[in-house]
């Protein structure tokens, strides 16, 4: 079997094109731009790529950005002072505020990430937003699981019923990707298992998924005899190889020989969670409108 490919990068382009629309009549009926404030502290190359991802989409879809730039040895007070000017801004509007991630050592990212207003949380990662989550009642979902639950979406890949194998159980992918999956409604009622470091046998358990999402940061880790012939494969990961080319943590040659259906890495799920920042902006927007 050769898999087809899930194209998250065309996926994404289509999200883009309808958020315009959105983002145009947003503004039409509010005076106001939605706008996303980025904080961006030190100069981690990775994460300034990313940031810089994610102000670029802002503007392809008419939404402003304004990015804050810290250096790297800024204190938690000095972050926490900025986000409760920005949780007020009042004069200048704010609507969405990220902080990207991770954070030098000597900031306290728990309290930063818990500062951010409830509200203006468009990464869903305040304690506020899990909660709603956890109860099925979500306002921001965070920006790579709810990518991941549009890809199954609009490619009709059904999850009711279906096992659906988390390989992973961070804050930020595995742990919101797996409510997501177990919700009641469309794009949910998977039967969902988590899978970490800890599991015994991992590839007994990944071989009974039909939906197999991996989310470890372990580059090419899942191969071929992990993966039931047929089952759908996304993969989170993102790793630059001595050559300088991108991998994820699926060894995708391989793999793909064995899912009937698959994400790329780059062109996968990466495009679909800056795509989902811009919706969860716009969401900011209207709630505060
Ligand atoms: P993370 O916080 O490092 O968590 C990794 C998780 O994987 C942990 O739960 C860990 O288990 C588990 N794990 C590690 N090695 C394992 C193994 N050998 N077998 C089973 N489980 C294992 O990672 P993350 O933030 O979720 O990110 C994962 C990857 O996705 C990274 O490559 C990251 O760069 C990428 N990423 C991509 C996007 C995107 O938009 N494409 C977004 C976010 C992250 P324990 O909990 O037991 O330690």
């Amino acid at each position: 079997m050769t898999a087809t490919i899930l194209d998250g990068k065309k996926l994404a382009a289509q999200i883009r094109d309808e958020l315009r629309a959105e983002v145009a009549d947003f503004i039409e009926n509010n005076v106001e731009v939605p706008t996303l404030a980025a904080i961006l502290v030190g100069d981690d190359p990775a994460s300034d790529v990313y940031v810089r991802n994610k102000v670029t989409g802002c503007e392809q879809v008419g939404m402003q950005s304004r990015l804050f730039r810290l250096p790297a040895a800024t204190t938690t007070d000095e972050l926490l002072s900025l986000i409760a000017k920005l949780n007020r801004s009042k004069d200048e509007p704010v609507h969405g505020i990220l902080v990207q991630l991770p954070l030098p050592p000597q900031i306290d990212t728990a309290k930063v990430l818990q500062a951010v207003s409830p509200l203006k949380d468009v990464d869903g990662f305040h304690a506020e937003n899990v909660g709603r989550l956890v109860q099925g009642n979500p306002r921001f979902v965070p920006c790579t699981p709810l990518g991941i639950q549009q890809l199954l979406l609009r490619n009709k890949i059904e999850t009711a019923g279906r096992h659906l194998v988390v390989v992973g159980r961070s804050d930020t992918v595995g742990k919101p990707m797996a409510l997501l999956a177990m919700q009641r409604g469309a794009g949910g009622d998977a039967t969902v298992t988590v899978c970490h470091s800890k599991t015994r046998d991992l590839g007994a358990v990944t071989r009974t998924a039909d939906i197999l999402i991996v989310a470890i940061g372990q580059p090419q880790f899942i191969k071929a005899d992990m993966v039931k012939p047929g089952a759908v494969v996304v993969d989170v990961g993102i790793h630059r190889t001595e050559g300088k080319r991108l991998v994820g943590d699926v060894d995708y040659a391989a793999v793909s020989e064995v899912a009937s259906q698959i994400t790329p890495v780059p062109g996968g799920v990466g495009p679909l969670t800056v795509a989902m920042l811009l919706v969860n902006t716009l969401t900011a927007a209207r709630l505060q409108n």
